[in-house]
């Protein structure tokens, strides 16, 4: 268990908290939202003890790797494709539901390497995205008022399971574990190999045309890849024959963010080096329940507990900016969570809506791009959550046409600002699923209980995936 303690200076406009300690629990000294109330206080501490004990998910070497990665695409040199499940369930974690996540995830990724002759950084929203915040703690199911579902980390989705549960802690961290486990033994023995993307299918998609564009786009590929091999530059390189695939979620269960967070010296570091002159010793703090953790809408209040907990540590964190965000918010938490201003180390998640997108977009890139941290972030779109819609029967989705429009202003409002979008954020599944109406299928209200099967947001099917990168590499080509 991490228990030493670092000190994490703030600089800034005077909001930025300064000179405070930082510990892994100091965020319990804050205000919270959607934090978790267990009755069985003493399963709980048996449940985080537990979590203490255990290996870390991810090593640290990979966590920096990542943010090396982010940084090359905060430099504009790579371009960071994100997504899966709204909530993942512990149910998910079989081989055909991870195998057809990854499948969606490399033939994206494929499509906009192709598009943008750029890298693709490519992190799942996998192997832990478990805790959903929620905009109503009850529900009225069937004239009956419950607690809402919060995802599988703290309560079930059945009805007579929704008081939380302390040992789905602990049931998180091993369903982590073996999707981790699946998705990496899935790369080392060839599943991402370049040299055999048709090997990867289009599963369901059956459309014939996307097929074709699919297929004409992987020809192309491997015939590049042929003059490389004709040439003498393709020699079985490991860049061709395996990837990364990082995983992320949102931080927002903090009791078990906490507890998956680990000191680590770091020699090379210069917050070290400037500790160690001076006579201290400091560690570095690590979450190491994935490589990414982000910070949703609902939770990233400047003085709250999620930032606090968020501010200590060495991963690279996403922060979800939407029509809530105000500017000077905005810039106090990119003060805070980087106060050295490290290239790539924060990722701004934004989601407004396709009607909102054009007029807050320009003043939030004008407010980071003017201040010290103009070319440290990622821009991302997510396109997804500012679209929500109810139906006329009560069911939540979302219109292809809306994320379409959401991504294709944000290019544009980008490209004229002089900034880089530099990422996707997706909510997406390799499964022939009903959840968001339009795109190719012409899905509408009524066909969306045809494989309705999502237990939190309205999820991209993999047609309607694969539709929208090719629309995002045509962007890039340009
Ligand atoms: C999410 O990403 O599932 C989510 C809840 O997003 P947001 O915090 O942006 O609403
Ligand atoms: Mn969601």
């Amino acid at each position: 268990m991490a228990s030493d303690k670092t000190s994490v200076h703030s600089s800034g406009n005077g909001e930025a908290p300064h000179h405070q300690t930082w510990t892994p629990s100091s965020w319990k000294s804050k205000p919270i939202k959607q934090s978790a109330v267990y009755e069985d206080q003493k399963q709980v501490q048996k449940s985080l003890a537990k979590l203490n004990h255990l290996p870390p998910l991810v090593p640290f070497s990979e966590i920096d790797r990542l943010k090396d990665q982010l940084r090359k695409v905060a430099e504009r040199e790579a371009f960071l494709l994100q997504g899966g499940d709204c909530a993942e369930l512990f149910d998910y974690c079989t081989q055909d539901g991870i195998e057809s996540k990854m499948k969606l995830l490399l033939q994206m990724s494929l499509i906009l390497i192709w598009g943008s002759h750029k890298p693709i950084v490519r992190i799942a929203r996998m192997a832990g995205q478990y805790a959903k915040p929620r905009s109503s703690p009850m529900e009225v199911v069937e004239g009956k008022e419950i607690p809402s579902f919060r995802g599988d980390i703290l309560n079930g989705y059945k009805t007579d399971e929704r008081s939380l549960d302390p040992e789905r802690l602990v049931d998180a961290y091993f369903h982590s574990a073996a999707t981790l486990n699946f998705m990496r033994g899935s790369i080392s023995s060839g599943f991402a190999d370049l040299h055999r993307p048709l090997d990867w299918g289009l599963g369901h998609v059956r459309d014939p045309e996307l097929q074709k564009k699919y297929s004409n786009t992987v020809e192309q590929i491997l015939d590049n890849l042929d003059f490389l091999r004709a040439t003498g530059h393709d020699t079985g390189s490991r860049e061709l024959s395996t990837v990364d695939l990082y995983t992320s979620h949102e931080a927002l269960l903090l009791d078990y963010e906490q507890s998956l967070t680990r000191s680590h010296k770091h020699a090379s570091s210069e917050q070290n080096q400037a500790a160690n002159a001076s006579g201290q010793e400091q560690n570095l703090f690590y979450d190491t329940s994935a490589h990414f953790v982000w910070v949703g809408d609902r939770t990233r209040q400047v003085d709250g507990a999620h930032i606090e907990f968020l501010r200590g540590i060495q991963n690279p964190i996403g922060i979800k900016v939407g029509p809530t965000t105000s500017s000077s918010d905005l810039l106090t938490l990119l003060r805070t969570l980087n106060p050295a201003v490290e290239v790539g180390k924060i990722t701004l998640i934004t989601r407004y809506g396709c009607g909102k997108v054009s007029t807050l977009l320009p003043e939030h890139i004008k407010t980071v791009e003017t201040s010290e941290h103009a070319s440290s972030v990622v821009w991302q779109c997510d396109p997804m959550h500012g679209n929500t819609r109810s139906t006329s029967t009560g069911t939540k989705t979302r219109q292809f046409a809306d994320i379409f429009s959401e991504l294709q202003q944000s290019i544009a409002i980008h490209k004229k600002a002089g900034s880089y979008l530099g990422g996707v954020h997706l909510e997406m599944t390799g499964e022939a699923v009903t959840e968001c109406t339009g795109g190719s299928e012409g899905l509408d209200d009524d066909d969306l209980s045809l494989n309705y099967t999502s237990f939190c947001d309205p999820r991209l099917n993999e047609k309607q995936s694969v539709e929208l990168a090719f629309m995002i590499a045509s962007h890039l080509k340009e």
